[in-house]
C-alpha cells in the first residue's frame, strides 16, 4: 500500500481549519476528521456520547483526551481513512499528539500546517460566524438577512454556535494558548511544521497549502 497522507491542520479557533480541510478533501482524496464535527453531530443526535459532552461543548471547554482519542481511533478504522486523513481540531493537547503518533505507527504524521491568524482577527471572525446546523456551511452574521436564516446549500437552519458567544470564545482561545500552542514546538522539532498566513482569502490560503504539500513531495 502506498504511504498514507496524514496531514494535521493546527490553528486557533476561527483560523479557518475547517474551511481549508473541506477544500482539500477532494484534492487529496482523504477524509477530513474533525473531532468538533463528530462531537457536535453526537450532541445533535442526542446519543449517549452527545449527552455526555454537550455541557462541555457549550461552555467552550475541552472534552477528555481519553474520549477524543477513542473517537479518532474508531474513525481511522473506517475504510475511507486507509489512505490518510486531514486532522482538524485534533490533536489539541500533547497527550493527543502522542496518541496520534501511537495510532499511526510508522506511517506517521507527514505534515503539520499551522494557520496563523491574530487573536483579534479570530475573535472578530468567531463573533460574527453563523453556521448551518445541517451541513456546516459557514456564513457571516451580515449574510443572515439575505438568506432568511436558511442555508443556501441544503435548506438547513443557520444558527450561532453556543460556543461562539463572547465568554466561550475567550475560554476557547485561552485553552488554545495553554494546551494547543505547545504542539507548535512539538512538531517544529520534528521538522513537520509549516506556518501559513491565515489572514488571506480562503482561496489564497488553499493555494499556499497546496504549494507546501507539493514542495514536500507529498501529493
Ligand atoms: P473550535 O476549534 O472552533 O473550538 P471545533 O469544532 O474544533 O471548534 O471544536 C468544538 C468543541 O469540541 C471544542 O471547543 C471542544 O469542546 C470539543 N473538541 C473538539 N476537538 C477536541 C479535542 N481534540 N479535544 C478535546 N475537545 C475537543
Amino acid at each position: 500500500m502506498s504511504a498514507r497522507l496524514n496531514l494535521v491542520v493546527l490553528g486557533k479557533q476561527g483560523a479557518g481549519k475547517g474551511t481549508q480541510c473541506k477544500r482539500l478533501v477532494d484534492d487529496y482524496a482523504i477524509p477530513q476528521i474533525s473531532t468538533g464535527d463528530i462531537l457536535r453531530a453526537a450532541v445533535k443526535a442526542g446519543s449517549p456520547l452527545g449527552k455526555e459532552v454537550s455541557g462541555v461543548l457549550e461552555s467552550g471547554g475541552l472534552v477528555s483526551d481519553e474520549l477524543v482519542n477513542k473517537l479518532v481511533l474508531d474513525r481511522m478504522n473506517q475504510d475511507d481513512a486507509k489512505r490518510g486523513a486531514l486532522f482538524d481540531g485534533f490533536p489539541r493537547t500533547l497527550n493527543q499528539a502522542e496518541a496520534l503518533d501511537a495510532l499511526l505507527g510508522d506511517d506517521g504524521v507527514k505534515l503539520v500546517l499551522n494557520l496563523d491568524v491574530s487573536t483579534d482577527l479570530v475573535t472578530e471572525r468567531l463573533s460574527s460566524r453563523r453556521v448551518c446546523q445541517e451541513c456546516g456551511t459557514i456564513y457571516r452574521d451580515s449574510d443572515i438577512e439575505a438568506i432568511s436564516g436558511t442555508c443556501e446549500k441544503c435548506g438547513g437552519d443557520v444558527i450561532q454556535r453556543a460556543d461562539d458567544q463572547p465568554e466561550a470564545i475567550r475560554k476557547r482561545l485561552d485553552l488554545y494558548e495553554r494546551d494547543t500552542a505547545p504542539l507548535l514546538a512539538f512538531y517544529e522539532k520534528r521538522g513537520l511544521l509549516v506556518t501559513v498566513n491565515g489572514d488571506q482569502t480562503p482561496e489564497q490560503v488553499t493555494t499556499a497549502i497546496r504549494q507546501v504539500v507539493s514542495e514536500r513531495g507529498l501529493a
